[in-house]
């Protein structure tokens, strides 16, 4: 490790790895490292496949050393405190290193531990709570839904804050609904979603879409409904209606729950910071507001539009766009950022609606076909196309 870089990159996941070999494509000499403590990459997506009991877990982990780009030096250690004023970031080990240029791509935030009960109901096997937002609890959700009583009661919920992948916390109810009827459980069941939020979907192209599967399946949707509180001893779930403050509880054989979600401390601390506490960037060039040689992708920026991996596909090219501009005082040559996100809504096994829009929740769609129509083609295309996409394409900077 050196005490100085042209370029630092904060973060060895989808947006950090995928930015930093992005740059040594077109600059196999630059000198620049990424900082990043965890020895595993994931390709998170996945999990809600692993969920559902079609891949094992460990079909989503590789070695994060695979993929540092070469060229690159990997620092393995966490970022402590950021000293933009002074272009350098202070590591947990205590060192301090500089740069001309700052990436931040930290990811972002689970607070497992801001609703009473989760995180131990998540401890104990058997209690009923699971949840695909971690590779260490998402192979528990499928062992759950293998052991789902007939006439029993499923609960899958989703927090007030924003979520990676806004789509998550209902794909997994949609899957769970199939496996409950092949396991000729699911007459006499209850399956509800319990959302936090107002809406089902945030596009509306997809969303009636999405009335129409839980119609369908039968799912019962309770929106700006809140989880605050597990008793996993009890099998009970505490809910807060946001509207009236009124709070009920409900019982349980299982519950997916989806943990809340904030940008990281060591940011939101700083003054990268906006009041939120993600990184503050113009929503078209990604550079910072105020530090013009900082920027931002992916989950930890605060980027008004649906942070998925996806979006950081889009994202990343017009970064990188940016920042060699500055580096050769020239003139950016890429657009700007339209906000492109892109959901695979997985609605059952073999079935898939691929959400594709923009800033504005207009569909931005990829096929010559109508997307908010449920497809197996596009469950195949998320279930075996883009992880080889993602592994030896996206994180390489070739697409
Ligand atoms: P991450 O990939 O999370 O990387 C952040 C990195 O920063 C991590 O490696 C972390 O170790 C590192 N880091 C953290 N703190 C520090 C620090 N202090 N210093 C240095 N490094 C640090 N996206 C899709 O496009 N399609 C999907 O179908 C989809 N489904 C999903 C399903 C689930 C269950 C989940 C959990 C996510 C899903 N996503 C999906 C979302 C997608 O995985 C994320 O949006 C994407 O990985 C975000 O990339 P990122 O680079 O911003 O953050």
């Amino acid at each position: 490790m050196k005490d100085h870089y042209r370029v630092l990159v904060v973060g060895g996941g989808t947006g950090g790895l995928m930015v930093a070999s992005q740059l040594l494509q077109h600059e196999d000499d630059l000198d620049i490292a990424v900082i990043e403590p965890s020895d595993k990459h994931y390709y998170q997506p996945l999990w809600t496949l692993v969920g559902g009991g079609v891949f094992p877990k460990e079909e989503s982990e590789r070695d994060e050393a695979d993929f540092i780009p070469d060229g690159a030096d990997w620092i393995q250690d966490a970022v402590a405190e950021l000293h933009p004023e002074e272009n350098r970031v202070t590591l947990k080990s205590g060192e301090s290193v500089g740069y001309d240029h700052l990436v931040m791509a930290a990811g972002i935030q689970i607070d497992w531990d801001a609703i009473p009960g989760m995180a131990d109901g998540l401890k104990h096997p058997g209690s009923g709570v699971v949840s695909n937002y971690s590779f260490d609890t998402c192979e528990k959700t499928w062992e759950a839904i293998e052991a789902f009583p007939k006439g029993g009661t499923a609960l899958f919920t989703e927090p007030t804050t924003g979520v990676k992948c806004g789509g998550a916390p209902q794909k997994i109810m949609y899957l769970a609904d199939e496996a409950f009827r092949r396991n000729s459980v699911r007459d006499g069941s209850r399956i509800a979603f319990m959302k936090a939020k107002g809406k089902l979907f945030s596009s509306p192209k997809y969303e009636r879409t999405l009335y129409d599967v839980v119609k369908r399946k039968d799912i019962e949707v309770n929106l700006m409904t809140e989880l605050v509180e597990v008793r996993p001893d009890e099998r009970e779930a505490v809910f807060k209606n946001i509207e009236t403050g009124d709070a009920h509880t409900e019982h349980y054989d299982l519950i997916h729950v989806v943990p809340p979600m904030t940008a990281p401390d060591f940011i939101a601390q700083s003054d990268l910071a906006d009041e939120e506490g993600w990184v503050d960037v113009d929503s078209g060039s990604l550079r910072h507001t105020r530090y013009e040689n900082v920027y931002a992708l992916g989950d930890n920026s605060n980027l008004p539009t649906s942070k998925t991996g996806a979006a950081i596909r889009k994202q990343a090219p017009i970064l990188v766009d940016q920042l060699l501009a500055a580096l050769h005082d020239r003139e950016p040559l890429n657009g700007r950022y339209n906000g492109y996100t892109s959901c695979p809504l997985v609605t059952g096994y073999g079935k898939l609606v691929l959400a594709e829009f923009d800033y504005d929740k207009n569909p931005e769609e990829s096929f010559p076909f109508d997307q908010s129509k449920e497809r197996y083609s596009m469950y195949a295309l998320k279930a075996y196309g883009l992880p080889r996409m993602y592994w030896n394409g996206m994180l390489r900077g070739r697409m």
